[in-house]
């Protein structure tokens, strides 16, 4: 059971990195450090996804194109987002 709740607190230090990584300004280590969680984590995966269509949505870019640095707006949304996936994955985790 210890297994799935592991990953809270990793998710959360990921995220503090996903801003800057959408941002284009992570270093590639840290890059590297998303990746391999994200293989190891469908939820994080999921949510980036939404992410960048979030950001797509939001600045017009066609997919595939390289986001500029985001507006404090949209990375507030963006964490309210981050928030209820997290909340919505620990409800379910808890079951
Ligand atoms: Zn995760």
């Amino acid at each position: 059971m210890s297994g799935a709740h592991r990953h809270d607190s990793e998710c959360k230090r990921i995220f503090a990195l996903l801003s800057e990584y959408l941002d284009a300004e992570l270093p590639a280590d840290s890059c590297d450090q998303i990746e391999a969680h994200l293989k190891d984590c469908p939820p994080c995966l999921e949510f980036l996804e939404s992410l960048r269509r979030t950001i797509e949505l939001c600045r017009g870019f066609e997919p595939g194109e390289l986001p500029g640095p985001l507006a404090e707006s949209v990375r507030r949304e963006l964490r309210e987002r981050y928030e209820k996936a997290l909340r919505a994955r620990e409800s379910q985790g808890a079951a």
